[in-house]
């Protein structure tokens, strides 16, 4: 199973591209078997004009709650890792947005989803949309998500 590495919005104006480290964490949290339970992150990256390269997504930490239909990430982890990649990178490397898979092939948002980007999404201090990534056994669901309504959905461009 191999997830893609470039995406791009239906006018081609975003271009988006996950790094291999990104696409590991992805593929090592694929909830491949019925046990497996939900798990997430950030994604950290760096803008380009209309681009972004993704360089990392924070894995579960021990205070996030997992179960097999929901992920609620604690902040405390997370936040600490963007953090200090921030600090490294001299303020490049960013929080960009939120990952967290589904047991689903194809996954698609819910409506819980959907309200909680919303909300993420309203409370970005540079106003730009965030961008929400779902990871499914077979296919990654990519969304760049404004305060209100829906985004725009990205496709593979490989
Ligand atoms: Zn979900």
């Amino acid at each position: 199973m191999q997830f893609m590495s470039f995406w791009a919005t239906n006018d081609k104006r975003t271009l988006l591209h996950f790094s291999t480290a990104t696409l590991e964490t992805f593929c090592l949290h694929v909830q491949a078997s019925d046990a497996d339970c939900e798990a997430g992150g950030l994604l950290l990256g760096s803008v380009h004009g209309a681009h972004m390269l993704i360089e990392q997504a924070t894995v579960p930490t021990a205070w996030d709650k997992r179960f097999r239909y929901l992920f609620e990430r604690m902040p405390f982890g997370h936040k600490a890792i963007a953090l200090s990649r921030w600090t490294a990178s001299q303020g490049t490397v960013r929080y960009l947005g939120e990952w967290h898979t589904h047991p689903e092939d194809y996954p698609h948002p819910s409506g819980l989803d959907r309200s909680e980007w919303n909300r993420l999404s309203a409370k970005r201090l540079d106003k730009r949309p965030m961008l929400s990534v779902i990871v499914g056994r077979k296919a990654l669901y990519v969304e760049l998500v404004p305060s209100s309504g829906r985004g725009s959905v990205l496709t593979p461009v490989e």
